[in-house]
């Protein structure tokens, strides 16, 4: 993979360029759509221009070929190709549903939703909940990609911006796109838009390992995957499949070391069929190449606590530079690609229960999107996936921008409450995108609400244990009337006692009242 940024100028994308990667990708895209899709979108967006003077079509026309490149069918492309014009021009969702039927329509306005929400500040604590939330309003998975795409081609065209909206797009870029793309499974574009939004993050720091990079150049990776299959071959090992990758420059960065310390800045992978053949390459490849002293690993014999399985050894040749070499079967190699216990997880040490079911959802996607990249007959599987992603959870803005989740069905006394118990027991109203709305409202994902709040002394009713959906709002409800309850109590015992004494014509002075009560 070419991450390095170039200096040299490129000629803008053509639609004939787009066409061409079309029908070179050998798929059968409905080319009579794409046209219509592009002529409606070089219409709508006419003399527009990017920042940079290139005219706009470019955008749309270099995120289509983006989606091209990864394998997406054609109703993601015609989309790709009009995303931006019901932000941008006066043509509207219901014109392209009119046009192109319902399913394009859903893609525009997803991604054009998408568009709309603007995170001015990302906080670790939000981070989280909000690629949860971006992944529930897509919808359809294929919405979220071609944001992903839309963003990816705004980095690589970001110069154009000025210094503060740069470092802005970088960061949430780097706090929830990057994210996502990796949670897909889309590790390439993940890796681009890492190191694109670090060389804006830290321009001084990207450049340096760029420029360690470029001295070796990966033809030396290729040299090697070439000698290795041939010498596979040699001794009997047939039908090896080589993989090479070299380390992104995030990946480098964030190791934080000398670049000589770092000895999996390239690596070679071999696939073979089983593991006897995985214990004999091994064998093969120490004979070939200087193994570095405590780099060997079997987690072949001891798996990974998240039952990864592979044989890892840094061996070093002629060239002087240290490779990582990593031998699994193609069961093994499913499993670290697709496993439930997928190694984001294992990396980015997730470990709330909620998320589980969300990587089993993300997991099967990831296999989804890799059949429809490797098979020659694109069929619209990825369109199945609308977004039962999250289907038990909805998130929702404060009016401050934080998101909060909850449980689907939840009602806006829920999200009061789970914004304080102060908020929730002095609610007398709820907004949703500044409209009134009974506080019963079902939450929808996306939505703004804004709580109105009476006088502090206002307690929350009885009713609404009957209306709302957490445990945790119920709890506060509960715990008011408890506390309020108390209080009752006491002066409703204390009237109590007063009656009978008055009955019987006592009285008691405050002194013997306490003396009694003892
Ligand atoms: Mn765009």
């Amino acid at each position: 993979m070419e991450n390095t940024q170039t200096g040299d100028v490129k000629m803008p994308i053509t639609y004939e360029d787009l066409k061409q990667s079309l029908v070179d990708s050998g798929r059968p895209y409905d080319f009579d759509m794409i046209d219509r899709a592009y002529a409606l979108a070089e219409k709508a967006h006419g003399g527009q221009r990017r920042r940079s003077g290139e005219p706009y079509i470019c955008h749309p026309l270099s995120v289509a070929s983006i989606l091209v490149e990864l394998g997406m069918d054609s109703e993601s492309i015609a989309a790709a190709l009009m995303h931006d014009v019901a932000e941008d021009t006066p043509v509207t969702v219901a014109e392209i549903k009119q046009k192109f039927g319902p399913d394009v329509a859903l893609l525009v306005d997803g991604v054009t939703k998408l568009t709309q929400i603007k995170f001015s500040n990302v906080e670790d604590r939000q981070a989280e909940n909000l690629r949860k939330m971006l992944l529930a309003m897509s919808q359809d998975v294929r919405v979220m990609i071609i944001k992903l795409c839309d963003r990816l081609h705004n980095m690589r065209t970001g110069d154009a911006w000025p210094e503060q909206k740069r470092r802005d797009k970088a960061l949430e870029t780097m706090e929830v796109y990057a994210p996502i793309a990796h949670r897909l499974g889309i590790s390439n574009i993940k890796e681009e838009l890492e190191d694109r939004s670090l060389h804006y993050l830290d321009p001084v720091g990207y450049e340096t390992i760029r420029d360690l990079l470029n001295k070796h150049g990966d033809e030396f990776l290729h040299t090697v995957c070439h000698t290795i299959a041939k010498h596979l071959a040699e001794n009997g090992i047939q039908k090896a499949t080589i993989r090479h990758r070299v380390k992104s420059i995030y990946g480098i960065y964030l190791q934080n070391k000398d670049f000589e310390e770092i000895y999996d800045i390239y690596a070679v992978r071999i696939i073979l069929e089983n593991v006897s053949e995985c214990y004999n390459a091994l064998g093969l490849i120490h004979d070939m190449y200087h193994p570095l002293p405590n780099r060997f690993k079997d987690y072949i014999s001891t798996p990974k606590p998240n039952g990864y399985q592979s044989l890892h050894t840094t061996v070093i040749g002629r060239e002087a530079i240290p490779f990582e070499v990593q031998i699994r079967t193609w069961d093994m190699d499913r499993m670290a690609e697709y496993g439930i216990a997928a190694h984001w997880k294992y990396k980015a040490g997730i470990t709330n229960g909620s998320s589980d079911k969300l990587d089993e959802r993300l997991a099967w996607v990831r296999q989804l999107l890799e059949s429809q990249r490797s098979s020659a007959d694109a069929t619209d599987l990825l369109s199945d996936i609308k977004s039962d992603l999250l289907p038990e959870e909805v998130f929702a803005f404060t009016p401050r921008g934080d998101v909060i989740n909850l449980p689907a069905g939840a009602t806006a006394i829920d999200f009061a409450y789970a914004i304080h118990s102060a908020v929730g027991n002095r609610m007398i109203g709820a907004k949703v995108n500044n409209r009134i709305v009974p506080i019963d409202h079902k939450v929808q994902t996306g939505e703004i609400i804004e709580i109105i709040t009476g006088p502090e002394n206002r307690g929350p009713s009885r009713d609404w244990l009957n209306i709302v959906k957490t445990s945790e709002a119920k709890n506060k409800i509960r715990n008011w009337f408890k506390k309020e309850r108390r209080e009752e109590n006491i002066q409703e015992g204390r009237e109590a006692l007063e009656r009978e004494l008055r009955r019987n014509l006592m009285s008691m002075t405050d002194e013997q009242h306490e003396t009694f009560m003892e």
